[in-house]
């Protein structure tokens, strides 16, 4: 397996303020990282964004790295909302992270971009799921002349009522209907949601654009229960090529907002580069026993 491997900016730095950005790339390449990940979470459209692109995208450039960004909705902008006003705001707040993204450098724009993050309070509705769809289809066409992709990332019941499962990514992206609309597993929320890890891989096939590699408990790499040899073979057996990064978070590196829509409420680990080598050591491990 020879994917790109990546690392979330959390694992160094809470922030995306241009010294968060000087902690966060040295560090991600000298752990062995080709790509870095930035939440965009505290990114609006209606304020300059908190990240320097300029600066960043050089940095980046300097140290060898690819980008991608994530982030989930808000509660006052989300395209699952039967709420026109809320859907709007919901639609450019994915099409700045969008434009943010490419000015970074990068072509992934993934995360929950189909809802606000958090717990909802009852089922998604079918005006909500039809928002969804139409919302995603036209930002998807204009992530299209970008050369860029957007990404459904599945995530647990508490953090989304849109999709849980890689059946539901599936018929969301046959409805969206866009070549650039792709899907991306994470082995933390499929351990709540689905029956294995491999099957929704099997499931997603040549679809898949993108995965997050976490532990149950967000913790160390190899520390939890997950079980990660199954799933890199099922990413071999589709011959997965795309990126791979990993996802760790820990009270020890904080931005608030994100984390307290993620509950991190622990000191899973102190020392974020020695998470970061021991993660790199273990993803390559499991590559290479495929
Ligand atoms: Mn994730």
């Amino acid at each position: 397996m020879d994917n790109l491997l990546g690392v979330h900016a959390l694992v160094f730095s809470g922030g995306t303020q241009p010294e968060d950005v000087a902690r966060i790339v040295p560090r991600a390449a000298a752990a062995g990282y080709g790509l870095v990940e930035f939440s965009l979470h505290d990114c609006r459209p209606d304020a300059a964004p908190v990240i320097d692109t300029a600066g960043t995208r050089a940095l980046l450039e300097q140290h060898g790295l690819q980008v991608a960004a994530s982030r989930g909705l808000a509660v006052d902008a989300d395209v699952s909302s039967e709420d026109p006003a809320v859907v709007e705001r919901g639609v450019e707040l994915v099409r700045h992270s969008m434009q943010v993204t490419h000015e970074l450098g990068g072509r992934i724009v993934t995360g929950a971009l189909y809802s606000a993050f958090g717990k909802a309070g009852a089922p998604l509705t079918d005006q909500g799921r039809a928002n969804v769809v139409a919302s995603l289809r036209q930002v998807a066409g204009e992530a299209a002349e970008l050369g860029m992709t957007l990404g459904l990332e599945i995530c647990n019941r508490y953090e989304t009522n849109v999709l849980n499962t890689a059946a539901d990514a599936l018929r969301l992206a046959d409805d969206i209907g866009a070549d650039n609309v792709m899907i991306h597993l994470d082995t933390y929320h499929m351990n709540i949601e689905e029956t294995d890890l491999v099957s929704p891989v099997l499931a997603v096939g040549d679809r898949l654009g993108y995965v997050h590699v976490g532990e149950n408990h967000r913790g160390h790499l190899g520390g939890g229960h997950i079980d990660f040899p199954a799933f890199f073979r099922a990413l071999a057996s589709i011959e997965y090529a795309g990126p791979i990064t990993f996802e760790s978070f820990s009270d020890a590196v904080v931005m608030r907002s994100l984390s307290n829509d993620l509950a991190i409420w622990r000191t899973l680990w102190t020392d974020s580069d020695e998470l970061a080598a021991h993660a790199y050591a273990m993803i390559t491990g499991w590559q290479a026993a495929v």
